[in-house]
């Protein structure tokens, strides 16, 4: 996937998408596969609004249940299994712990029915049955848990995804079949005919230079601005979002945890997580020198999604959370990183609360100006299959939805357990060492054998991009000529997570 933007100019196309986060990304790989022309942009780079700043699950919400939303839990559950098997290099099965602590919001009663309905809706597309820990067996398996008013606890099963690389390996199928997608590429203003908006005015922002991109439809997906797309084309029918803010803070993972937990902050009794870093659960790394990802808050806020900021006060507020239940105490001093992002949901019906609604909405506006509003990472296919449907009413021809079976770039055809082991041993034999093999089969899949033949190429960039860390320097040289990285932070931010947990990075010279 390279970046070409004067092919945007240059080509006409059936649908150009605004804004190349998850739900632009599934349009656009759902579209292509229909058989459509498809452009795609983003003013900054692909994923860096919502999409690499999520809690990183692929799960059903275990927690909206309460509020009865059973046909989005049962949906998302099924998207599990289908991201589990379309892109086992970036979506893993995650084992969680959720305590019963006496005092809680909710008695342990109602939380066994809960996972029991949990599983129940997974049907056969279930990751494991969730289980019963009684009191002795759940200090075993979490002794750094607070054992005052303990009454005993469950563990389940969810998945836990590397949120930006799978937007980018949607990207990259969906460029691999056809569309034609740039980043840092702004749309400015919209082009109109009869009316009907027939493409928009775009600069290049790495050139500078302006260009009309001409498409049949346009679809808004600009996630938290959405609403800002919309004003851009004239529309008037008030904002379809009230976004709310989500912090999180990254910690090192002292007490070597390896499950995630579901825990109830006890400020609010708002549901909060503490959840094993990324990739390193599965890569096997020595538990020391782990990290823990604790998440989220949740907010309604005024900030503009172009400058959100983490506040001392919100990760006072994880800490507190987090040192409630787990041993080693934090304090703010420990955070190696932090990040927020806005939900972009949506705005609420009198007498629903919007702030707990994970549903999306599509819109199309008397521009013909197609925007999608709200829903979350899980669900994007059954978003993007949606919205492609509402994009062909307009281009008046109706095609099946292949989204369902088609392997994400990177993803190996056979399964990852037998995968995984083979393609290590095959880059060991190409005489890397083992942690980088993993490193890369991990982070790449079967792409990873491109980077080991850069790394043949240029033994010079074998060297880490930071000492004590597994990212390499060949990657970069892989991910600008393949992954349309283009700044330091695209690299550090979304194509790897370091300047998130070393974000002295960011500024040095690399
Ligand atoms: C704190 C937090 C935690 C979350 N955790 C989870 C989770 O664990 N699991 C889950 O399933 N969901 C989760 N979600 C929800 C999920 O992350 C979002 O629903 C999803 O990422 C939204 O994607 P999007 O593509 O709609 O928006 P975005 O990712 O924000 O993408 C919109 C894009 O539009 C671009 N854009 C804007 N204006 C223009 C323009 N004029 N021209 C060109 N491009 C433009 C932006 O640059 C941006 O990249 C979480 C959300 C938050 C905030």
């Amino acid at each position: 996937m390279q970046r070409q933007p004067e092919r945007l100019a240059d080509e006409s196309f059936d649908v150009l998408i605004v804004g190349g986060g998850i739900t632009g990304a599934g349009v656009a790989l759902d579209a292509t596969l229909r058989g459509w022309r498809l452009a795609l942009i983003d003013k900054g780079d692909f994923a860096a609004g919502t999409s690499s700043v999520s809690s990183k699950l692929v799960h059903g919400g275990l927690r909206y249940l309460e509020h009865g939303e059973f046909r989005l839990v049962h949906e998302a559950l099924h998207e599990r299994r289908v991201l589990l098997h379309n892109a086992p290099h970036l979506v893993r099965p995650l084992k969680f712990i959720l305590p019963f602590y006496r005092g809680f919001r909710l008695p342990p009663w109602k939380w066994r029915l809960g996972l029991a309905l949990y599983d129940l809706l997974a049907g056969h597309d279930n990751l494991r049955r969730s289980r019963p820990l009684p009191l002795a067996a759940l200090r075993r398996a979490a002794p750094s848990l607070e054992r005052a008013d303990l009454l005993g606890g469950a563990s389940y099963f969810d998945a836990q995804m590397d949120d930006a690389r799978l937007c980018l390996a949607v990207l990259r199928t969906a460029a691999r079949h056809g569309a034609a997608v740039a980043n840092y590429v702004e749309a400015r203003s919209f082009e109109q005919q009869g009316g009907q908006v027939a493409g928009v005015r775009a600069v290049d922002r790495v050139s500078g230079k302006e260009c009309s991109i001409r498409a049949r439809v346009v679809v808004n997906a600009a996630g938290p601005w959405v609403d800002a797309v919309c004003r851009l084309a004239g529309e008037t029918g008030g904002p379809l979002l009230q976004p709310t803010k989500g912090a999180h803070v990254i910690v090192p993972n002292r007490a070597g945890i390896a499950s995630a937990f579901l825990l109830l902050h006890p400020r609010d009794g708002r549901v909060f997580f503490v959840i094993p870093w990324l990739a390193e659960v599965h890569a096997g790394e020595a538990p020391g020198a782990t990290k823990l990802l604790i998440g989220t808050t949740d907010t309604f806020g005024q900030e503009a999604p172009d400058s959100l900021t983490v506040s001392p006060d919100e990760v006072a507020y994880l800490l507190e959370g987090c040192n409630r239940y787990l041993q080693p105490a934090l304090a703010p001093a420990d955070v190696l990183g932090s990040f927020a992002g806005l939900r972009p949901l949506i705005r609420a019906r009198p007498g629903e609360p919007s702030s707990l609604s994970r549903e999306f909405h599509i819109a199309v506006g008397p521009s013909g100006l197609i925007s999608v509003a709200g829903g979350k990472y899980t669900t994007y296919r059954c978003m993007a299959a949606a919205v492609t449907d509402a994009v062909e009413n307009r281009l008046g021809r109706r095609h099946r939805c292949r989204t369902r079976d088609c392997l994400l770039d990177g993803a190996p055809s056979q399964s990852w357990e037998e995968y995984w082991p083979r393609a290590v041993g095959a880059l060991r034999r190409r005489g890397l060492p083992e942690s980088t093999a993993r490193h890369l089969v991990q982070r790449y899949g079967t792409n990873a054998d491109a980077v080991a033949d850069d790394l043949a190429r240029f033994p010079e960039l074998a060297a880490p991009v930071m000492p004590g860390e597994p990212d390499l320097q060949v990657e970069w040289r892989y991910q600008r000529e393949h992954e349309m990285a283009v700044y330091p932070a695209d690299h550090l931010l979304r194509r790897s997570r370091l300047g998130l947990y070393r974000p002295e990075v960011l500024n040095s010279r690399l």
